[in-house]
């Protein structure tokens, strides 16, 4: 079955307008050299009040085919008294395609629960947008042995009582916490073991074919000297990059190496 990869950028919470125009502008530039069907699916996650300005020069450039912009995070109800939220429609309405949830620094800082996830995906999928779902262990978990449960748990409760087409359509990343920002990156053959463990659990609870077409990404300091043995691997369809994404050389290279060895 192939899957066309996908790789992530999450700016996280850095860069201002004009930076971020500027970042996006170089990757915009790399990617018109090529097509869609070229290029693995490119997405962006700007700080919320970059979106606008990285939208627009998106939507002057032609440009809407190659790159997508994501949400960092969202609410799961669709309006209301919810200061200091952002529902998925509003995203949808700034132009968004996708949206990462579930991220470790929004369980960790902001007390993001399963649950809470399990309403967002529902929420970005009714909505017709794709959710990048994070799941990953601690340190302390790894050491334990709890890995492959710990995990296995965060994608039950994050897909429950997802269709097996809203599953299909959706992506997974799978974040180690202790490679996230760390410069230690999981052995490509343990991510692609982990990966493989999640993509049978979703055959489990769903269904084959959903276990088959879902999106499992790989994050945790992915640089471009990684990128193609992770990509090389049988489960490994992409990569959710934090710092690497945050310099026009360092991501472009990240897609240029994709392109080396899946797409
Ligand atoms: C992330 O935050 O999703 C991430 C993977 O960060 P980094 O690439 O910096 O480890």
């Amino acid at each position: 079955m192939s899957r066309k990869p996908i790789i992530a950028g999450n700016w996280k919470m850095n860069l201002l307008q004009s930076e971020a125009k500027e970042l996006f502008s170089g990757i915009k530039d790399f990617v018109k050299q090529y097509s869609a069907e070229q290029l693995p699916i490119v997405v962006v996650a700007p700080t919320f009040t970059s979106i606008a300005a990285v939208e627009s020069q998106r939507c002057d450039c032609g440009c809407r085919n190659l790159l997508f912009t994501a949400g960092q995070n969202c609410y799961f109800e669709k309006n209301g008294a919810y200061t200091g939220e952002i529902s998925v429609e509003m995203l949808k309405d700034a132009g968004c395609e996708y949206i990462i949830i579930g991220h470790s620094e929004r369980r960790q800082y902001f007390s993001e629960t399963d649950e809470m996830i399990n309403k967002k995906a529902k929420a970005i999928l009714s909505n017709g947008l794709i959710p990048i779902i994070c799941c990953g262990e601690t340190l302390e978990q790894r050491e334990a042995g709890v890995t492959d449960t710990h995990i296995a748990g965060q994608i039950k409760a994050a897909l429950e009582s997802l269709t097996e087409e809203e599953i299909s359509k959706s992506a997974i990343a799978y974040e180690p916490i202790w490679a996230i920002g760390t410069g230690k990156t999981c052995d490509s053959d343990e991510a692609n073991r982990v990966i493989a463990m999640i993509r049978n659990v979703v055959k489990e609870i769903s269904s084959t074919s959903a276990g088959d077409a879902v999106r499992i990404l790989y994050g945790g300091s992915v640089n471009p000297s990684t990128i193609e043995e992770q990509m090389s691997k049988s489960d490994i369809d992409g990569a959710l990059v934090g710092g690497a994404s945050l310099k026009v050389d360092s991501f472009t290279s990240i897609i240029a190496n994709t392109m080396k060895v899946a797409v």
